[in-house]
């Protein structure tokens, strides 16, 4: 799942990185409205993060900007503007979610989770192939039924994979899926995770076509 961060305090913004990063997110941050736009406007994410006082482009023309174009993506918004007014003109623009700064990054991280859940029920649906089901809200995976723990990283292999169940995904695509902008990548770092996803969920679950990519098989 990736997940635009639009904010222009420096700490914050590192700080929310950071929190959702750990939490298996991959995150793209941007400092400005005028950037916002553009990244929203490329579709490459599953949830945005919206502060409102930005420079360029104010949070809630944004919003509207996006609402205006018919885009749904979900948007919690996270401000200091405290008054009952905002936080009613902000859910009645389109926000998904209002959180109040300052806040805790464990219950920004929940209620993130809560507005991709909403989302999850109102259409993303649970990703099947086979006996493998994945769950993208709740952030689960059953094989033959039986829960399997995956780590943030290898949850988000498995999750760009089993999008097109059964397609070939280059390892382009599942780096971007796991790592954000800035991030060092390792030369091997999604075999690794490749590594032992196959380790849990047998190796004949994900197949490597040499010099092509990975795909999930049935089983
Ligand atoms: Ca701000």
């Amino acid at each position: 799942m990736r997940i635009l961060l639009i904010e222009d305090d420096s700490m914050i913004g590192k700080a929310v990185r950071e929190g959702l990063i750990r939490a298996g997110f991959a995150v793209d941050w941007v400092i400005d409205g005028r950037a916002a736009e553009l990244s929203l406007s490329s579709g490459a994410y599953d949830l945005a993060i919206l502060d409102l006082g930005l420079p360029k482009k104010d949070g809630m023309a944004l919003l509207a900007w996006l609402r205006r174009l018919g885009n749904q993506l979900p948007v919690l918004i996270a401000s200091a503007r405290d008054t009952v007014q905002d936080r009613i003109a902000g859910l009645g623009a389109g926000a998904d979610d209002y959180v109040l700064k300052p806040f805790d990054l464990d219950e920004l991280v929940a209620r993130v989770r809560a507005v991709l859940r909403r989302h999850a029920g109102s259409g993303t649906p649970l990703l099947t192939f086979g006996s493998l089901s994945l769950d993208p809200a709740r952030r689960s995976v059953t094989l033959r039924g039986h829960p399997v723990e995956l780590s943030a990283r290898e949850f988000a292999v498995l999750e760009a994979l089993m999008q097109r169940p059964g397609a070939v995904v280059s390892r382009r695509k599942l780096e971007e899926a796991v790592y954000s902008w800035g991030d060092e990548v390792g030369s091997n770092a999604v075999e690794v995770h490749l590594h032992y996803l196959r380790k849990k969920l047998g190796a004949a679950v994900i197949k490597n076509v040499r010099g092509v990519g990975y795909r999930v098989a049935e089983c």
